[in-house]
């Protein structure tokens, strides 16, 4: 895909428009994490200090279209201009008359942020009215929330079809390392998908089993696998009903040349509970009431192995229940060898997905990573192979 470049673009004493994610946890009107402000700073830097009237707009909760006092974005202008160091105004709506006001009394270099463009039903609806509206009060669009990429709505869809449209820099770092992973991988490309269950993870499976030359399975999904290979998986978490369903995911793998990983050892407990009595066990030694919580030694030094004769690693998903110790154990293992060979060079890692960011923060090395996305579901709809609209949109 190619796409405009703020680099080139002329930007001074232009209205910019800049979709960004500032979805960010609140508790009593007081944000407990900036992550999402802080990924914004480059784009609105660059923008700034070439001179552009910077109009930031975003969505915050599910006001599902009507204006709700508890989830307006005012409570996050004052955060916003710390981190920024500079005066950033807030306009009481993202259209009309409140919006135009806003806009108008920027002078070049000057950040605004705009209501909660949930408020307007238009919104999420994509309607055309809405976009129109939006697209008034600016002349450049930006897009710089890849997280928000994989719905079609009017700020993140609509606006690049009215307006000259350009990926913002966090989005732009993003779609380059989504490429790295899994568009144009130096290979051999390894995948790691773990988690809970398949069944929310088939298009997922399938996509990458036709992409990757290597996949290890891991977490309670991995049990559904194990189950439809004859093993008896004792009372683990196992979806015994998608048993034709692993069966096909593993034919694919075999006719497209890609080797599955599956756990050769486990480690079993009878509760889910820190620090509970553990046993670890080949797959034939699971007994009625045993729960599987994490792969192995053998399993995990199989998979660390795999990393070594890898150039690429792309990741989502847990390989046991990591909240819960010593369950966590498979999962840092590998969480920490990927980082070393990051570190070193030897491997592009990447990894995203909602719990994927917590088990990497578990284990102390996100940071590590050459790409960590916190995008959770568009992060999700790109390993399955889907065209996210918010991206296609943006296209030159
Ligand atoms: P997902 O959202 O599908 O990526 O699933 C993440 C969840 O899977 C985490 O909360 C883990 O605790 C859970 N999980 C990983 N391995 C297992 C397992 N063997 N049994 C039960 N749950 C697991």
């Amino acid at each position: 895909m190619i796409f405009r470049s703020l680099e080139t673009a002329d930007l001074a004493g232009k209205r910019v428009l800049v979709r960004v994610d500032f979805n960010v946890p609140m508790e009593g009107g007081v944000i407990t994490d900036d992550t999402r402000l802080r990924s914004a700073l480059p784009t609105i830097h660059h923008l700034s200090s070439r001179g552009a009237k910077v109009i930031l707009l975003a969505h915050f909760d599910r006001p599902k279209g009507r204006r709700v006092p508890e989830m307006s974005l005012a409570p996050v202008v004052a955060p916003l201009s710390v981190l920024l160091s500079q005066p950033v105004l807030f306009g009481e709506d993202c259209i009309g008359e409140a919006a135009y006001r806003a806009v108008t009394a920027l002078e070049n270099g000057d950040v605004a942020v705009l209501e909660n463009l949930r408020f307007h039903p238009g919104e999420e609806a994509n309607d055309p009215a809405f976009v129109t509206e939006l697209a008034a009060i600016g002349d450049l669009y930006v897009n710089d929330a890849f997280s928000a990429a994989h719905r079609a709505h009017a700020s993140t869809e609509g606006l690049a079809r009215l307006l000259p449209s350009y990926p913002g820099l966090a989005m732009q770092r993003e779609l380059e390392m989504l490429d790295a992973a899994l568009g144009k991988p130096v290979k051999p490309v390894l995948g790691i998908v773990g988690g809970a269950k398949v069944s929310t993870k088939l298009d997922l499976l399938n996509n990458l089993v036709r992409k990757l030359d290597r996949l290890a399975i891991g977490g309670g999904m991995a049990n559904t696998f194990l189950a439809a290979q004859g093993h008896d998986v004792g009372g683990s978490l196992c979806e015994h009903d998608l048993g034709d369903t692993a069966r096909e995911i593993m034919a694919s793998a075999k006719a497209a040349g890609c080797e599955l990983l599956l756990p050769v050892d486990v480690v079993v407990a009878r509760e889910v509970k820190p620090g509970t009595t553990t046993r670890t066990c080949g797959l034939d030694e699971v007994k009625a009431g045993d729960l599987i919580l994490d792969a192995g030694p053998e399993t995990v030094k199989r998979l660390l192995a795999a990393m070594d004769a890898s150039k690429t690693l792309i990741w989502n998903g847990p390989l046991g229940v990591f909240e819960v110790p010593p369950f966590d154990m498979a999962t840092v293992a590998a969480a920490k060898h990927a980082a070393a060979l990051a570190v070193a060079g030897k491997l592009t890692a990447v990894a995203g997905g909602g719990d994927t960011v917590s088990a990497l923060n578990h284990a102390g090395v996100a940071g590590e990573f050459t790409f960590v996305s916190t995008a959770g579901g568009a992060f999700l709809e790109w390993m399955e192979g889907k065209t996210l609209p918010g991206v296609a949109a943006l296209e030159a």
